[in-house]
């Protein structure tokens, strides 16, 4: 299934048209389901009698169908019929990549949205600005942009050997290559020296750029690369790294699941070495 997306907003209310609903609630969006092909829900205004439509945000434009997003804040959560919800974060599978970054836009706009009610500096009510995508304060003129926190992310090669890592965080057993946020006044490559420097007490080289993906948990902007091994002992740093080490392809832990951009690094290194795919 493709989708044409454009990124685009605007500041009206929702009108009575059938628009692309992307309604979020403890990190789960309501979708309709038919089968494992997820859809958004394309559906009138007035079906959603219980929510508070003033809030909602365009955040684009889906085969040229408005979209809107907003945070289902009832009690119990809205019932739609053939609809389920899904968790963004563990919900591959359910949804394409795609859609995935789509929702992830409508997820992060709806939280920066939350977060921005009142200005920084001045504290009176923002209010969203009509020609730009942004809150401005009528009181100081102060504007606060949708905040996108980048992150680097690297797959370091030794020997034909991957370094995979179980953070001190992770909530399994999985293991995965290195991320860590960027600094202010840092380049993304000083970044991924540091980081790797901190958390596990190497140094890299050949530092190349993989791809990126937007991560909306909450507003982060993955960028990946390779590297390889340049020298140092494995230490780990124990507050954020509880296990390290140098990965055959035939002695890998387990991983990350499809659609996280350390899957892709994985996967590219597996690629490379002519290993078998993963599930
Ligand atoms: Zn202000």
């Amino acid at each position: 299934m493709n989708f044409n997306f454009r990124y685009r907003f605007q500041e009206t209310i929702p009108p009575e048209e059938p628009a692309y609903w992307f309604i979020f609630r403890n990190g789960k969006i309501l979708t309709l389901t038919e089968g494992t092909a997820t859809k958004p829900l394309l559906i009138r205004t007035r079906e959603l009698p219980q929510l508070n439509i003033e809030k909602a945000l365009h955040i684009g434009e889906l085969d040229r169908i408005d979209c809107y997003a907003l945070f289902d804040e009832t009690e119990k959560g809205i019932e739609i019929p053939h609809s389920e919800w899904v968790s963004l974060r563990l919900g591959y599978g359910k949804f394409s990549e795609e859609m995935f970054q789509i929702y992830g836009r409508a997820a992060e706009l709806l939280v920066w949205a939350s977060q921005n009610r009142f200005c920084g500096r001045c504290g009176a009510p923002l209010a969203l600005k009509a020609d730009e995508r942004c809150f401005q304060c009528p009181a100081c003129r102060f504007i606060s942009y949708p905040r996108i926190s980048p992150a680097i992310i690297v797959a370091i090669e030794k020997e034909g050997k991957l370094l995979l890592a179980r953070g001190a965080r992770f909530q399994s057993e999985i293991y995965s290559v290195l991320a860590g946020f960027v600094e202010p006044g840092e380049t993304l490559e000083e970044c991924i020296r540091r980081e790797v420097r901190e958390e596990v007490g190497i140094e890299i080289k050949n530092i190349r750029y993989f791809k990126s993906q937007p991560w909306p948990f909450p507003d982060s902007l993955m960028i990946a690369f390779t590297a390889e091994y340049a020298g140092g002992e494995l230490t780990i740093d124990p507050t954020e790294i509880v296990d390290a080490g140098w990965y055959s392809p035939e002695d890998f832990p387990p991983i990350p699941g499809k659609f996280a951009i350390a899957r892709a690094l994985i996967d590219h290194f597996l690629e490379k070495r002519n290993a078998p795919a993963r599930p």
